[in-house]
């Protein structure tokens, strides 16, 4: 008798538990194993049913835990943004606001925006 022990996830009770395998005869003879969780008896009709343990992955993520993709300044907010800025001050050390004399960050946003003048807009992110 096979005692493999296969740790799965059954669809049936939806823990961990192993597959249990009874052999079947048809007469004296072998047909096959009857396959069912140790846990519930569920009943596996094949091998393939079987969701083993570590080859799927556990559903601990659903759907909609899913990360969304970072979201893109709208288009309202980058109009303010210090990046877009005409006071905006870049070097390598700070960025800082050439009208109130402070430090910023390029995502900041004021209310004394001023477009940056005759920049050519590149269309992708340029990094320091
Ligand atoms: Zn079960």
């Amino acid at each position: 008798m096979d005692k493999r022990q296969h740790r799965m996830i059954c669809p049936g009770c939806r823990t961990e538990s192993w597959v249990r395998r009874e052999p079947q005869y048809e007469g004296f003879r072998k047909t096959g194993e009857r396959l069912s969780c140790a846990a519930c008896g569920h009943r596996f009709e094949s091998e393939a049913e079987i969701p083993y343990a570590g080859r799927q992955a556990p559903r601990v993520f659903r759907e909609e835990d899913k990360p969304r993709p970072l979201q893109v300044f709208q288009d309202s907010e980058r109009g303010h943004t210090c990046r877009y800025c005409g006071h905006y001050v870049v070097n390598p050390f700070v960025q800082r606001c050439g009208l109130h004399f402070r430090e910023v960050q390029a995502t900041d946003t004021c209310d004394d925006f001023s477009p940056k003048p005759a920049e050519p807009e590149t269309g992708g992110e340029t990094k320091p």
